[in-house]
This record gives structure tokens, C-alpha cells and sequence, in this order.
């Protein structure tokens, strides 16, 4: 397939996508006609220079940062390198620090090449290699939040804080599907729902970028949707070899990264994995049929970390290092990552003379390279001013994160109402996440697995000192019981001293209870065991034994399961991984200053063989087999997509539908009445659910399709409306073509429940089938 002829790029619809402008298209064919070979094929070329130098020992190394600066420098000079990516040494650096870094760079970048080089990082959650930066919660967290005002507001004071440094790309956002309870990067996506994922993902690169897409504005990075496409994994763990029919890839996987694409995102980042057993690098239809010609997609695409030789090491697809190379240049890829091990340069210089890569290819892939530079302003400011950026780290920014962290909170379970605790409670704080800086911010935090927490994360509040501070030093007593080591293994825990904890627990009048998970990022936070680990479980179950109210807070960043003992916990409160201002929001939410709002964004499972997604389709005839049979539920589940409580309550009444019958080109208008019934002031998140009660493909029971998130004083009553169209009840079909079919739909909202018809069918688009 890397051999097939390029594809008929279909012409964007006006407006839709990246702004082209004439001018820049000039530009750039003449530097086309002007750079050499050898600089073409450096511009497609991005290194880090630890691997560069230290091999394996990269990650170890305490080398000084000027000196990786010096040896990156080298490298643009020798290959004339087009981009670099994240830090040396894998450790943060002050914004004066980046500034002096790629200012150096650029400057020999324009001397050696006279064009700017284009400087990368993952900041998913605040700008993470940049000491002092502002810390939101991760992306899974804000999912949570469903709140895209506050999304969009992390977005900007993240680009803001990034171009800070002089970074002007960002490695963001995951668009990736969290639809899998064991995966290790569940927390970087905004969780299972395609419409939730959809609405969120476009609020971070409306940050990002802006409305405008004038990314050469200060602070503004170009965003990079990550990872495509159907990055998932049949195993759940990271990066394994995933099976998704072509139906699944274009009603789940797709539809977030085409908004994301006709928003005008930049850039692109390809999968690692393979898909139906070819890998996402080598795939022409994913890369170009798919993305650059339907999708209509004009930036760059980049690969993953050093993902071109995986096609010949791991995937065993290529039969060498060189036809890899052949394979991505022709599948789509435009700028190699990392690609040291089998001198990426020398081959594809080669591909070319050859005549196995076309210098066609090679050019569009230089053009796209460009046209991200040029849209950054890197050749007319190749550098940002520190003091251009007065608000960063500022007191308006940790607000943001605060508020963020705080709607993230999720109230599973408040049995008894035990919480809110009253201020003055005598407390056991005990768990392994109970003082930890570190499990609140997770993974790309100062560093790849979070590790270096400790070292930059001075001055904020832990769960415990949070506690502290709202309900007096002398009423907590803390006792970690369980903890994780400092290094190595990021499954494992160890006990301390649990003897010690129950006598502690006697002795309180309410135990808060930090379970959850230590910091780790894509493999290395591979699970052998879904479950919460064992000595947590054991912790768990003798703080239960002492009759004293359990308050389990869990901090991880995928549901681990919790069913052998959470009927006996009082209260359950999901944190995910909140940053640097989960502590001081977590205390506020459990000594009720504030009133929690947030809302699972994904299926809370109970048992590992019983991992599904809400939006399942049917496969249990109740009717019959009630009464027949004692069975298990098919969806046997701890707690619900969307489910989060609060300390007041809301009911829900009178949802009406303008029409019970609605043709394929006609609005369906919805309205619900919603009442804070209870005695606080309280935020909720109105959810639509449709249902189609028969399709040709087997329906989903339940597929979300509008939310709004309202504030209601108490005995205040809003009513909330929504608009629907045929585009919202349809599905990709037989054909793999988005279909609505009529028929008969309920529209759900909370306990309501409401029934409506389309009465004639529609196609969107005539798409044709990949056969992927
Ligand atoms: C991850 C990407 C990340 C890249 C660069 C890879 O291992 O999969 O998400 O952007 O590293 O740090």
C-alpha cells in the first residue's frame, strides 16, 4: 500500500480548516525551490537531544542543561535539523532558561538554514517542563468538570505559559478515546463519550489557537491532536495491536479529530499502534486517503517517538530500517521523531535519488512543515520575550486551576449525607496518596512519569496539609499506612505500619481515606491487575472494621476497581489527578465550601470482566429472563457515566419535545424544567441522552448528544432547551456512510423520559468505504 499513487485531495470547504494565505503559499514554494535535498529532508527531521548522545542512559544523566543546548545546536549546524522536542535530561526549566535555550537555537537555525526551527513539548495539564508553571487538573479531570468555559480558560493560560518559554507547539490534545478502565493513558483523554470528548477537545484548541486560528498571536501554540487514529489497545495495555472495523473508527475514533481537523488544529500526531494489524505510521489510507484527503487536513502530521523504525523493529512489517522509512514518507509522514537509530536522513535521502519517495512527497511534506512555521511567525519573531508574559504563574491563572480542580470533584456516594464534615471533626488522614504532590498531578508533570514532583512542587498543598489548614492542625492525624516507593515499579505499594493506623483510626471520629494509584505515564503504567492493589484493599477494609465513618477519597487516574469493599465506605469522592490545587479544592469540597459538581466522564466498572462503555449496545432481554434464570447483569457496573452528586438536590420535571414527528431537514426543539430542591446553592450538568429503539445496525442503549452545565440557587428552577437534528440521531451504516434511518427515538434527561419519530431518512456525506 506505500506505493499506491497520491490521493485526490478533495478541496476544503471555505472556511473550514487552517487559514491559507497566499502570500505564505509563495513563500513557501520558493523555499521549495531553493533548499537543497539534504535540508529538505532536515526540516522533516525532529531530535531531543538526549537519546542523541546518551543512548539508553538518557533519562539517567545529570548532565548540565547548557550542554545539551550546545549539542542540539551540532546537530541543526550538521543535518540541519527542522525541530526540536522536549527538555534534556527530561527535567523542567525555568522560563528564563527555555528563553536563553532556543534562543540560541534559533539563531543558529537561521544563520545555518534561514529558516526557524520549530520547538515541541507535551504540556497537557500547564506547560510541564516549565518550572512554576500553573498545574490544572489532567485532561481526564476536566472531563469531569464538563465545563467548557473552564476547559477553554486552562487551554489559554497553558499556551499562554508555554510560548512563555518560547515554545510555540504543544503536544496536545489527546483526542484519544478513554474507553478502556485498564489503559495506562486513560487520564489524558476526557474519558469514553465521543460527544463530550468532541465538545472539550475544541474548547482546548479554540485556546490553543484561538477563534481565529492566528497562532502568530502571543500566547498562542499550535495545538497537535494525538494521537491518530483509534489509539487503543486490544490488551489494555499501552500500545498493543488494536482491531476496530472501520464502522467503530468512523463513529468513535473519528468524529473529535474531524471537528478538531475543521477547527483548524495545526498539527497531528500518528499513532504508535497498529490498527487491524498494519501499523498507523506505514498506513496510506489512515494517513492520506483518510486525513489529508477526506478529512481535509493541511498541517503537518508528526510521528510518535521514534515510531518510523518501529514498523521494521516491533511491527516486523518493513523488512528493514530503510523500507520503513519508504513506508511512513510515502503512507503521509511529514516530520520524523526522534529517528537516530537508522539514520532516518541518509535513507530518505537516498528513497529519493532512488526514486522510491517522490520529491513531490517530499516537497508537501516541507510545505506543511512550513506552513506551521510561517502561521507561528517564527521567521518574522522567531522568539517570544519573557517579559512579554507578565502573567505568568499569576495569582489569575491559579485561580483558573483552582476552580478547575474544584468542579472536577466528583461525589460518588454520600451515604448517611457524612459529608460535608463539620470544621472542628477529629480526622485520620491515611492512605499512600494522602501527602503526595506528586499522585495529584500524575504523569508530564516536570517530567515524563511525574517523577520530579518533589523538586519543583514546593509551596502547594497536599490532601493532608489542605485538610489541615481548613479543620486545624490539632484535629487530624495522619498516618500514611500504605506507600509507594519512590522509584521503579509503579504498581507496587508497600504496608508501614497498619497497627498504628487503626489504633489511630479509634481514636477519630471520621477516617478520610486516600487510595489510588502512583504517578506513571504510557507503558510503564501498565497494570497486571485492574483492581486496587491489595494492601490498599487491605487498608480499606480494617478502616471499615473500626464502625468509624470511612470517607474514601480515591486519586487516580483510571477507575480501579473498588467493589471488594466499597459498600463499606460512607462516602466515595473522586479526585482523578487534580494538580497542584487538588489538595486545597478537595478540602473545600469535603468540609463544604464548596458544593461538588463534577460528573464521571466514564463507566466506573465493578468487576474487571465487565469493562463497558455506557453507550453498549443491548444484550440482555430482560423480560424473558427475569424469573428463569439468577443471572449477572450484562452491565454489572459500580457507578454510571455522568453520575456525580451534590449537597443539594435537583428534580428534574415537564420534558417536552415542539413535534412528535419530525421530518430529516427539520429542528427538534427540547425542554426540561430543573429545580434545586434542596437547601444549597448548587452547579449541575443537564445531560441528553438519545435512544433509537431500532436500527439496522444494532443501537447503542444510549448515546449522550447535548449537556449544559447550570447554577441553581436553592428552590430556583431553570427551564433548559436544546435543539436537535437528524445529523444527531444518526450512525455510521452497512455502507460506512453516516446514516439517520427513521424511525422512532426517546430523548432522556435524567429520570424523564420523552418520545418522538423521524419520519423520513438521511444521508451525511457520501463517504466511501476505506476497507481498513
Ligand atoms: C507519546 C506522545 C508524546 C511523545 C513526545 C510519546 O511517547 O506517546 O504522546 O507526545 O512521546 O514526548
Amino acid at each position: 500500500f506505500s506505493c499506491q499513487p497520491q490521493a485526490k485531495v478533495e478541496k476544503k470547504l471555505a472556511g473550514v480548516g487552517i487559514p491559507m494565505q497566499q502570500d505564505i503559499e509563495q513563500k513557501i514554494q520558493k523555499h521549495l525551490s531553493q533548499l537543497t535535498l539534504e535540508e529538505k529532508v532536515g526540516q522533516m527531521t525532529q531530535i531531543t537531544v538526549d537519546v542523541i548522545t546518551k543512548g539508553e542512559n538518557a533519562f539517567v544523566s545529570d548532565e548540565p542543561m547548557e550542554l545539551d543546548a550546545q549539542l542540539v545546536l551540532e546537530a541543526i549546524q550538521k543535518y540541519k535539523v527542522g525541530s526540536v522536542l522536549n527538555t534534556a535530561n527530561n527535567r523542567a526549566r525555568t522560563t528564563q532558561k527555555w528563553n536563553e535555550v532556543i534562543g540560541h537555537l534559533q539563531k543558529v537555525s537561521m544563520e545555518e538554514i534561514g529558516i526557524p526551527m520549530i520547538y515541541g513539548v507535551d504540556a497537557i495539564h500547564g506547560t510541564t517542563y516549565t518550572a512554576g508553571a500553573t498545574f490544572f487538573p489532567q485532561q481526564i479531570g476536566q472531563g469531569a468538570t464538563w465545563n467548557p468555559e473552564l476547559v477553554r480558560k486552562g487551554a489559554e493560560v497553558c499556551a499562554y505559559e508555554t510560548r512563555a518559554g518560547g515554545i510555540p507547539w504543544n503536544f496536545s490534545p489527546v483526542l484519544d478515546m478513554g474507553r478502556d478502565a485498564r489503559w495506562a493513558r486513560m487520564w489524558e483523554t476526557f474519558g469514553e463519550d465521543v460527544y463530550l470528548n468532541t465538545q472539550l477537545g475544541l474548547e482546548i484548541i479554540k485556546g490553543y489557537q484561538g477563534d481565529d486560528n492566528d497562532i502568530s498571536k502571543q500566547g498562542r501554540v499550535a495545538a497537535c491532536l494525538k494521537h491518530f487514529l483509534g489509539y487503543s489497545s486490544a490488551s489494555g495495555k499501552d500500545r498493543t495491536p488494536a482491531y476496530i472495523p472501520e464502522r467503530e473508527l468512523r463513529e468513535i475514533y473519528l468524529p473529535t479529530f474531524q471537528a478538531a481537523v475543521d477547527q483548524g488544529a495545526y498539527t497531528v500526531m500518528v499513532n504508535s499502534g497498529l490498527i487491524n494489524g498494519i501499523p498507523v505510521h506505514a498506513n496510506y489510507k489512515l494517513l492520506t486517503t483518510l486525513l489529508k484527503g477526506e478529512m481535509g487536513f493541511d498541517g503537518l502530521v508528526v510521528t510518535d517517538w521514534a515510531d518510523i523504525e518501529n514498523i521494521h523493529n516491533r511491527d516486523k512489517v518493513a523488512d528493514s530500517h530503510k523500507e520503513a522509512v519508504k513506508m511512513a514518507i510515502n503512507a503521509g509522514i511529514d516530520m520524523a521523531m526522534v529517528p537516530y537509530n537508522y539514520d532516518f536522513t541518509t535513507n530518505l535521502i537516498e528513497l529519493v535519488k532512488e526514486g522510491e519517495v517522490s520529491m513531490e512527497r517530499i516537497d508537501d511534506a516541507v510545505a506543511r512543515i512550513l506552513r506551521v512555521k510561517y502561521a507561528l511567525g517564527l521567521f518574522e519573531n522567531p522568539m517570544d520575550k519573557q517579559e512579554d508574559y507578565p502573567k505568568f504563574a499569576s495569582k489569575e491563572f491559579e485561580n483558573a486551576a483552582l476552580e478547575t480542580a474544584r468542579e472536577s470533584i466528583t461525589l460518588l456516594k454520600n451515604k448517611d449525607a457524612v459529608l460535608p464534615l463539620k470544621k472542628g471533626t477529629k480526622v485520620l488522614v491515611t492512605g499512600p496518596n494522602a501527602h503526595s504532590m506528586r499522585t495529584l498531578n500524575g504523569g508530564w508533570t516536570y517530567s515524563w512519569q511525574g517523577e520530579k514532583v518533589k523538586e519543583f512542587a514546593d509551596g502547594y498543598q497536599t490532601i493532608l496539609s489542605a485538610i489541615q489548614q481548613v479543620n486545624g492542625t490539632q484535629n487530624v492525624v495522619y498516618q500514611p499506612s500504605v506507600i509507594y516507593p519512590e522509584e521503579g515499579n509503579y504498581d507496587v505499594d508497600e504496608v508501614v505500619d497498619m497497627k498504628k493506623t487503626i489504633r489511630a483510626a479509634q481514636a477519630a471520629e471520621v477516617i478520610v481515606l486516600c487510595l489510588g494509584e502512583n504517578t506513571y505515564t504510557e507503558k510503564p503504567g501498565d497494570l497486571h491487575d485492574v483492581n486496587i492493589s491489595k494492601n490498599q484493599q487491605e487498608l480499606a477494609a480494617a478502616m471499615a472494621k473500626t464502625g468509624k465513618p470511612v470517607v474514601l477519597v480515591l486519586n487516580e487516574g483510571r477507575p480501579r476497581l473498588i467493589s471488594g469493599f466499597e459498600s463499606k465506605m460512607d462516602a466515595v469522592v473522586q479526585t482523578y489527578l487534580p494538580g497542584n490545587f487538588g489538595g486545597q479544592a478537595l478540602a473545600e469540597v469535603l468540609f463544604g465550601a464548596v458544593n461538588p459538581s463534577g460528573k464521571l466522564p466514564y463507566t466506573y466498572p465493578k468487576y474487571a470482566n465487565s469493562l463497558l462503555t455506557y453507550d453498549h449496545k443491548h444484550a440482555e432481554n430482560q423480560e424473558k429472563m427475569e424469573g428463569l434464570y439468577d443471572y449477572e447483569s450484562f452491565m454489572e457496573i459500580q457507578y454510571p457515566f455522568g453520575h456525580g452528586l451534590s449537597y443539594t438536590t435537583f428534580t428534574y420535571s415537564d420534558l417536552k419535545v415542539n413535534k412528535t414527528n419530525i421530518k430529516a431537514d427539520e429542528t427538534l426543539e427540547v425542554s426540561v424544567k430543573v429545580k434545586n430542591t434542596g437547601s444549597r446553592a448548587g452547579k449541575e450538568v443537564v445531560q441528553l441522552y438519545i435512544s433509537d429503539h431500532y436500527a439496522t445496525i444494532a443501537p447503542s442503549v444510549k448515546k449522550l448528544k447535548r449537556f449544559e452545565k447550570i447554577m441553581l440557587e436553592p428552590e430556583e428552577e431553570k427551564t433548559v432547551a436544546f435543539q436537535l437534528t437528524a445529523k444527531d440521531l444518526a450512525f455510521v451504516g452497512m455502507e460506512n456512510e453516516w446514516i439517520s434511518e427513521r424511525g422512532s427515538f426517546s430523548v432522556l434527561i435524567e429520570n424523564q423520559k420523552v418520545d418522538f419519530n423521524l419520519t423520513e431518512g438521511k444521508t451525511f456525506g457520501a463517504t466511501a468505504s476505506l476497507a481498513l
